[in-house]
């Protein structure tokens, strides 16, 4: 157990406490030595250099932070001691491993509902002791509601629509219409934590432009927010532009009809300017977009947003991801884990210090500001969570720091190798 967890159990805190630390971020506000934070029946009520009054629980070396927003998760896999595959297979062999697995464990038909409920409760669980206070999860049909009940994590729950031909279409538009009914019912109210609806068309190979037309409108309709995977893959491009390659070898596979319901010669940009007519939307890695899609994202930077997976990213070895260019331009970035198909853990406070390391010309103040305030802008929670401000939710962060000092107090979260955040 770590220092401040000790700090914190010792210290049995009622609804009323104040915090504090070497440093306090409050990331919309620069950064206050030796600063403390006020709490009131789970709402900030101050920040700043003083104590208010009564006395503050001292948390010695460490920095208090916002809690942490992981913007793109699918917990279900969150009972995978490793990825799936290898580091390097290509994007669609990698969906295979997916597919297989998922059949492998739904097989167990008595078994599959509560391995899954218990791998998402596990997700949330990990992800809370990492300091995360926000996801967004990607849930597919038929997931079990009780974790997101339960958990004092806020989730965005996106119902996942897959499928391809016209039929279908029909019936994922009532699964997200169904969805969306569900998350308003005055019980869904939670004894933890909370989840509200969003919606995700799953990508390009599996979701044709019409859904997402029609999504993109129930989100206006609703509010609630869109996500798609695009840009993903260098193969996913080929499909679309020539309908060729092993992605369409692979929808093949699935029916012979499927490669023929991609129109020919579509881009990302298609997908773009339909999910713009979101009320919010988040692109999905956007690990390939051409000079035109970022110009477009960037244009549309209020209510669309890119989600960089960073060790995802890196276990598929793609092209190096165009993090400066993206940041640049003006393009909203959130950060997200993915799954545990793809990346080692859950700790999205790894995915910045990734960041840190890999992009030393990201300033590590812009880095804090993806994993709190840009994720929680993301998922349209920024009311809520992302910052530490009078009125937000008491949702924290703690990362413990090195004894030295650095000339911007930034460095110092990013400096040490141990450093690890959780969660109050
Ligand atoms: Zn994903």
């Amino acid at each position: 157990m770590s220092d401040v967890s000790q700090i914190l159990q010792s210290h049995r805190l009622d609804s009323s406490y104040t915090l504090r630390a070497r440093w306090v971020f409050p990331v919309a506000s620069p950064p206050v030595e030796g600063g403390v934070v006020t709490v009131n029946d789970g709402r900030i009520v101050a920040v700043g250099p003083h104590a208010t009054e009564g006395q503050a629980v001292d948390l010695g070396d460490v920095a208090i932070l916002p809690g942490l927003v992981n913007a793109h998760t699918h917990l279900e896999f969150s009972e995978l001691e490793q990825p799936l595959g290898e580091p390097g297979m290509s994007f669609p062999r990698w969906i295979r491993e997916v597919i297989g697995w998922r059949l492998r464990r739904d097989e167990e038909e008595t078994q599959a509902p509560s391995r899954r409920r218990l791998a998402i409760k596990r997700g949330l669980e990990v992800s809370a002791a990492h300091g995360v206070a926000a996801l967004g999860e990607i849930a597919t049909p038929g997931w079990p509601e009780e974790p997101f009940l339960e958990t004092s994590l806020d989730c965005t729950v996106f119902q996942e629509l897959l499928g391809l031909a016209p039929e279908r279409q029909p019936s994922l538009l009532q699964l997200a219409e169904n969805h969306w009914a569900v998350a308003q019912r005055p019980d869904a109210q939670r004894r933890g934590g909370t989840w509200r609806a969003a919606f995700s068309p799953h990508a390009p190979y599996t979701a044709p432009l019409a859904l997402v037309e029609q999504v993109a409108e129930l989100s206006q309709r609703t509010g609630a927010p869109v996500a798609m995977h695009l840009a993903e893959s260098w193969e996913e491009l080929e499909l679309l532009q020539s309908r060729s390659g092993p992605f369409a070898e692979f929808l093949a596979e699935l029916s012979p009809v499927f490669p023929n319901l991609i129109p020919r010669g579509i881009r990302p940009q298609d997908y773009l300017e339909r999910l713009a007519r979101a009320a919010r939307a988040l692109v999905i890695h956007g690990n390939y977009l051409d000079e035109e899609e970022i110009a477009f994202l960037a244009e549309h930077a209020e209510r669309m947003s890119v989600v960089y997976c960073p060790r995802t990213h890196a276990y598929f070895r793609h092209g190096r991801y165009p993090l400066e260019a993206l940041l640049a331009q003006g393009v909203h970035v959130a950060i997200g884990t993915d799954s545990l198909a793809s990346n080692p853990d859950l700790n999205l406070w790894n995915e910045l210090r990734f960041i840190a390391q890999h992009y030393p010309s990201v300033a590590p103040e812009t880095v804090l500001h993806l994993g709190t305030q840009a994720g929680a802008e993301a998922l349209g929670i920024a009311d809520e969570y992302g910052v530490l401000a009078v009125g937000r939710a008491a949702a924290f962060s703690f990362v413990p720091l090195e004894a030295h000092s650095a000339d911007d107090p930034h460095e110092l979260l990013f400096r040490s190798a141990a450093a690890e955040s959780e969660s109050v």
